[in-house]
């Protein structure tokens, strides 16, 4: 007998609002300090997952098919092991995912949540949706334009925060000294979001100047490190659970880390509404919409770049049009599940900016991603000959052990080039 999975959807009601905690998987780290923040300027309780290890992944694989993405089983493992773990009430918390809403799986992570939620006898803890292509109606949750201006601003101030971390720390003369930087910089950010201060002009300037001047005045040793850039499907290339904390792990090896912002990836969900206008005559008005977001988007990223290009010897990231024209070079902008053509993109921009290295993070199985990434390996060896290109599968099987050996052989490579 054909068994049927719809079950109505729990809603997220206002009287929640006060008392109940949204638990979110912990996806861009940096990032997702800021909006833990701003969420709370506006009522909301959110907690940012970090719970590693197998008894998550197992969690995960429990109520979560092994044939879905990894990403799927560790976000939604994390969520569900919180709420096994006895740290929250299950009656008093949300969950929310983060979604896309392209053509790719991930836009069915939430119905997978939903499916393992109702397989655990917990249908009753309410799903909050966050997607590009438009939200569920939830009374208790809205997203005001202040609270989406400032969750946009927590990435732009989320990207450069990261970039300087990733530049500064692996030369810092006093450990920990640039960490205790990026927290006391979301904290002052946090501080002027709240008087609604530091978003625009002038006061975003007057800030993006601060925080390198604050970063660049670290006293630093003047060592070469081996420079390695990190790509890879949005998930793996940035959540420590994901990737076995890779960037650890390279700094552990006496790396200089770079890992693209994530304000190109926004530009690219943007920029693939106007392909896809392009290539398939798709909805003119929702190309207007998504082209003038992409603008805002790249006048922000314009203000970052400009600031730092004031420190020569800082590595200034490339404009999002500066990538598009890159990535030309290797594969088609019709490519665009997955992580698309701007996987490729992003490793022209780092081997053309010194960071020949580059870690291609995937999960095991991921069939667009291992298209742009480990596909265009070839193409861009004829290009770029010293470029040294590392894929490495994420997944529940695979050991941490093989993925450090392979990465250490890559920078046994590297040392010797
Ligand atoms: S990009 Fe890969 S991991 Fe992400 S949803 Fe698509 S298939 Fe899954």
């Amino acid at each position: 007998m054909k068994q049927s999975v719809t079950q109505e959807r729990v809603e997220f009601t206002k009287a929640m609002k006060g008392e109940y905690t949204i638990l979110a998987p912990d996806i861009f780290p940096m990032h997702m300090k800021l909006l833990e923040k701003v969420f709370a300027l506006y009522g909301y309780k959110l907690d940012v997952l970090h719970y590693q290890g197998k008894k998550v992944i197992d969690t995960g694989l429990r109520y979560v098919h092994n044939d879905m993405c990894y990403p799927a089983i560790c976000s939604i493992g994390q969520q569900l092991y919180a709420l096994q773990c006895g740290d929250y009430d299950p009656h008093k918390v949300a969950l929310i995912q983060f979604q896309t809403g392209g053509g790719c799986r991930a836009s069915n992570y939430i119905k997978l949540l939903r499916k393992a939620l109702n397989n655990m006898g917990m249908g009753y803890v309410p799903v909050i949706s966050l997607s590009f292509s438009g939200m569920e109606k939830n009374s208790g949750f809205k997203l005001t334009p202040t609270m989406l201006y400032k969750g946009v601003m927590s990435v732009v101030y989320g990207d450069m925060l990261m970039l300087l971390r990733n530049q500064i720390k692996p030369y810092e003369v006093n450990a920990g000294e640039t960490e205790d930087k990026v927290n006391k910089w979301v904290d002052i950010l946090i501080g002027q979001f709240e008087h609604n201060k530091g978003l625009v002009g002038k006061g975003i300037m007057r800030n993006l100047r601060a925080i390198a001047e604050d970063f660049y005045n670290i006293e630093r040793v003047s060592d070469i490190k081996t420079r390695v850039g990190i790509v890879g499907e949005i998930y793996v290339k940035y959540s420590p659970f994901g990737n076995n904390n890779l960037e650890k792990f390279l700094e552990s090896q006496d790396c200089e880390v770079m890992v693209p912002g994530v304000l190109g990836f926004v530009q690219y969900c943007f920029h693939n509404v106007s392909m896809d206008y392009k290539l398939y005559g798709m909805n003119r008005y929702s190309r207007h919409v998504n082209r003038f977001a992409e603008k805002q988007a790249a006048k922000m990223e314009k203000r970052v770049i400009s600031v730092l290009k004031e420190y020569p010897d800082l590595i200034c990231p490339s404009t999002f049009e500066e990538l598009t024209s890159l990535g030309d070079k290797v594969i088609d902008r019709g490519v665009k599940m997955g992580e698309g053509w701007l996987l490729p993109a992003e490793m022209v921009e780092l081997i053309e900016k010194g960071f020949n290295n580059i870690v291609c993070a995937q999960p095991f199985g991921c069939l667009p991603n291992h298209i742009v990434g480990k596909g265009v390996i070839r193409t861009l060896k004829d290009l770029y000959p010293y470029s040294n290109v590392c894929p490495i599968d994420y997944d529940a099987g695979a050991t941490k052990v093989n993925q450090e050996n392979r990465i250490k052989l890559m920078l046994a490579v590297a040392r010797e080039q």
